[in-house]
């Protein structure tokens, strides 16, 4: 599998990747990341070398009216960069980072994964939230929130981009901070995979590396659930920022050996005694109810990377997501049916402890949805024949709940099938209102599930 395409020689036009030509649905189908490849089939693909290949793309296609789609690592689970008919650029070759550790400032391209980043960043005793998984790529990441290690600490990804170079509608090429081209950087920041122009270059705040990274954990069988949730419901915001508490319903849970939940607690913290202190509620009625627990150990952040991915293998994917500040009674029968009716292991209910929302208290940002609790359910399987039987498990379960909701999150959106409310009512008015001025002729694609 391979999420960037190999680069053709030659002058921009000759690099052009029509529709018909050999390398064509290798090329298409090589940029997601989801095996579950959709059937939208873009004009003209544009692998871009450099920004000057960038702006050449924007203005090449808004010359001939086509819509320009952006796609930096292709994880978006819909697919998102695939549309009918237009330009598709991919910018993963800007992958260029550099580290200022004196102003505690780095850059990034849009190409460069989240995983990297993180490597880089902590050879220099620096840290960023980035995603929690391998490959996942700054440039959509970084667009549409950014939930990612120390997260609650952090806040959201996007709080902590400080300025960004923009390729606009009109093929320009701009610097987009508080102080300059301000509507862009608002709008940058939460807009994901609606954004319109494209990012060549993020400019981020970075932080000093918390000295210990542990993880604990416990495992519970599914006929548990109802206790599990309503303690994971009653702590929720007595969980210190530093926790990234998370549950995941899945048919073969750890040390179960079938259904049940994994309890996972990660913290970030300056001394082994503060990391164990963070994690002192975990000893909890719920424990006795345990198959399994894993005392507090201390674990590099390569290793949590690799512990996550076992939860996504590459494979084919159905995926949606809900906030909610739901009670638990409410909640219950719809989790308990969406446990049931669970899509072969490692498929998975994630319930993230977000309590208390860190970031939709900033206006300067056009990221504005967040709540206590996330929801998100990742079908996972194999074969194209069992598509008609998994794909529909996580959408349909999402509709069940959906009365329960504030709203979903970018980054596991799957606005296509299932539109949702992704940011403020006012947020959006004023997206719209920039896009209005910023790309009046609407050379960039627009969230799916809108016009
Ligand atoms: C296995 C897996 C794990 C994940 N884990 C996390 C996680 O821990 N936390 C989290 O927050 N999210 C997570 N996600 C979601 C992920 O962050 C989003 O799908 C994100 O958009 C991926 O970024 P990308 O550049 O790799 O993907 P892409 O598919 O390339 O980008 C998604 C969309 O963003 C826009 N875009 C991308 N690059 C640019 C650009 N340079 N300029 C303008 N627009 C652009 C496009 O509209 C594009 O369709 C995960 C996804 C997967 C598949």
């Amino acid at each position: 599998m391979s999420t960037s395409a190999p680069l053709r020689s030659g002058t921009f036009e000759q690099r052009l990747i029509r529709r018909g030509d050999a390398d064509y649905e290798a090329t298409r189908a090589g940029s997601m990341w989801n095996q579950r490849v959709p059937a939208r089939y873009p004009e003209v693909i544009v692998i871009a070398r450099d920004v000057v290949d960038v702006v050449a793309a924007v203005r090449w296609a808004a010359k001939r009216e086509l819509r320009v789609s952006v796609k930096s690592g292709g994880h978006s689970w819909s697919g998102n960069h695939l549309r009918d008919d237009g330009l598709l650029l991919d910018v993963a070759a800007l992958d260029e980072v550099t580290v200022d550790r004196a102003r505690r400032r780095a850059t990034t391209g849009p190409g460069r994964k989240s995983n990297e980043l993180a490597a880089m960043l902590g050879r220099q005793g620096l840290a960023f939230p980035t995603g929690h998984c391998l490959g996942v790529c700054v440039g959509g990441y970084l667009l549409q929130g950014g939930f990612g290690w120390n997260g609650r600490a952090f806040g959201p990804a996007c709080m902590s981009v400080v300025g960004l170079d923009i390729v606009t509608a009109e093929g320009e090429l701009l610097h987009a901070s508080e102080e300059e081209n301000a509507d862009l950087f608002w709008a940058a920041r939460g807009s994901g995979a609606g954004f319109f122009g494209v990012v060549t270059r993020f400019h981020l705040k970075v932080y000093d590396k918390p000295r210990v990274t542990a993880a604990a954990g416990q495992t519970f069988p599914l006929s548990a659930l109802e206790p599990v949730l309503r303690w994971m419901h009653a702590i929720r915001a007595e969980v210190p920022a530093s926790v990234e508490l998370q549950l995941a319903i899945t048919g073969d849970a750890f040390g179960v050996g079938g259904p049940g939940i994994e309890l996972f607690a990660p913290v970030f913290a300056n001394s082994l005694r503060d990391a164990w202190r963070a994690l002192r509620f975990l000893d909890s009625p719920i424990r006795r109810l345990a198959k399994r627990r894993i005392p507090m150990l201390p674990v590099p952040l390569s290793a949590l990377y690799r512990l996550v991915m076992t939860h996504y293998p590459s494979a084919r994917y159905g995926v949606d997501n809900l906030w909610t500040h739901a009670h638990v009674d409410e909640l219950l029968p719809h989790l308990e049916h969406a446990a049931r009716t669970l899509p072969p292991p490692p498929s998975h209910l994630l319930w993230l402890n977000w309590s208390p929302p860190a970031g939709a208290r900033d206006a300067r940002m056009a990221f504005s949805m967040e709540d206590e609790t996330y929801l998100a359910l990742y079908g996972c399987w194999q074969r194209a024949e069992d598509d008609a039987r998994y794909a529909p498990w996580a959408v349909s379960n999402v509709r069940r709940m959906q009365h329960l909701a504030s709203g979903c999150q970018l980054a596991d959106e799957n606005l296509g099938e299932r539109p949702a409310r992704f940011v403020s009512d006012d947020h959006l008015q004023r997206l719209d209102a920039i896009r209005l001025e910023r790309d009046p002729r609407g050379t960039f694609q627009t969230w799916m599930g809108r016009p």
